[in-house]
């Protein structure tokens, strides 16, 4: 029996979690966190039964108390409830499916107990990679990634060594606005930017999505997970989704990863690894004509990409600023408040106003966070 704690389990990665152990026998649920969603929290906690039922909400959290009455679950609020649900001794392995910098606290917490770690914050490796792989590897913790891109990297790279490979291909489906141009994007509705032509997920990482701001995050993710050069990571635009990353050896071999694209697979690939176990649902059809094709990333349109880039060469606090001032952009931008072209306008200003950190400790990077969010909000 394998025992997880998920933080941000009303999430889209959460409740595809949930979906994975649903049909499993073997995997049992110790923890649930999230936000502030009281109903779904306490109906997620009536079907799993976990020990503990964590709302980051403190009014949330005494409700779903009251709520909860009945049933012998242990209810905790705030960040001390969050670090309670990653450090319960009986957990084996913790989800961190929580959107942005709040997860490094928990996640650090987790990995310090020798929690195994179930990745899809990547939030937490951008801004604290420095300190979270170190501890990991010190701990003798594998940090295993829910992304899917990263998922295909790890499953394409098996027992070979990392000196071994050349290149990570990272793939990317370019988003609603492939193949536009900036003209094109000036008059883009919230609407426009939430349909993702591929992938159905949480807001923030859609709209990241539909910027290649996500892509730029996964490029510094991929750096610190598989400990590569960033000259070692290409963005290969592949709007079919298919492919969901690759590896290129030293022999020029390329290593590819293909499926559907359904979350689920990389969920329940962290959860059993080194295992594979049966996963419901459709499969490639290669009797259908499958055309799947390759592009360059449009560097100029969609120049978040190479803002984080940028972020990721300077490092130290850098890809900090990167990460807060994209949050508060794309808040601003969900809240109708900025065109969509100013998300990565403003993440360029907020870098060009920091004065750089190298090797910031967490207490810091929340710091330089707070700031960021400060700086925007005196001008937005
Ligand atoms: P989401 O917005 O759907 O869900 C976020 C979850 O975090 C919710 O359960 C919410 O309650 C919880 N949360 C928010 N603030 C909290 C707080 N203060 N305390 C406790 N819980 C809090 O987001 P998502 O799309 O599931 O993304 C989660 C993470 O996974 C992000 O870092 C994202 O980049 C990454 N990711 C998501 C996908 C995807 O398909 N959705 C794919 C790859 C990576
Ligand atoms: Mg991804």
């Amino acid at each position: 029996m394998k025992k997880i704690g998920i933080l941000g389990s009303t999430g889209s990665i959460g409740t595809q979690t949930l979906e994975v152990v649903r049909e499993k026998e073997d995997l049992k649920v110790i923890a649930l966190a999230a936000g502030s969603n009281v109903e779904e929290l306490e109906r997620q906690a009536r079907e799993f039964r976990p020990k503990l039922a964590v709302l980051y909400n403190e009014e949330g959290a005494a409700l779903l108390k009251e709520k909860l009455k009945d049933t012998g679950i242990k209810v905790a609020a705030g960040m001390e409830g969050l670090l309670e649900a990653a450090t319960l001794t009986e957990t084996d392995i913790f989800v961190t499916a929580i959107v942005g910098m709040i997860g490094i606290r928990p996640t650090i917490a987790a990995i310090e107990m020798g929690k195994q770690i179930a990745l899809a914050n990547k939030e937490t490796l951008v801004t604290a990679g420095h300190i979270i792989m170190p501890l990991a590897k010190e701990k003798k913790v594998d940090i295993l990634p829910v992304d899917s891109e990263h998922s295909a990297i790890f499953q394409c790279m098996g027992q070979n060594g990392r000196e071994e490979v050349e290149k990570l291909l990272l793939t990317a489906s370019g988003g609603p606005f492939f193949g536009k141009k900036r003209k094109d994007l000036m008059d883009i509705t919230v609407e426009e930017a939430l349909k993702h032509p591929n992938w159905s997920m949480g807001k923030k990482i859609t709209i990241d999505s539909s910027t290649l701001v996500n892509k730029g995050l996964e490029v510094i993710e991929a750096k610190w997970l598989f400990s590569v050069d960033l000259e070692q990571i290409q963005v290969v635009v592949h709007p079919q989704s298919v492919i969901h990353s690759m590896v290129q050896y030293q022999d020029g071999s390329v290593i590819a990863q293909m499926g559907l694209p359904d979350m689920k697979l990389p969920i329940q690939y962290a959860l059993y690894y080194p295992e594979r176990k049966y996963l419901r649902g459709d499969r490639l059809n290669f009797n259908q004509c499958l055309q799947l094709t390759f592009d360059k990333p449009d560097l100029d349109t969609f120049f978040g990409l190479k803002l984080a880039i940028e972020a990721a060469r300077k490092g130290g606090s850098a890809p900090t600023v990167f990460n807060a001032a994209n949050e508060k952009a794309v808040q601003l931008f969900l809240d109708r408040k900025i065109q969509f072209l100013q998300i990565p306008e403003i993440i360029q200003w907020a870098l060009e106003s920091h004065k750089l950190i190298d090797n910031p400790s967490v207490s810091q990077i929340l710091e330089i966070e707070r700031e960021t969010y400060e700086l925007i909000k005196s001008r937005w």
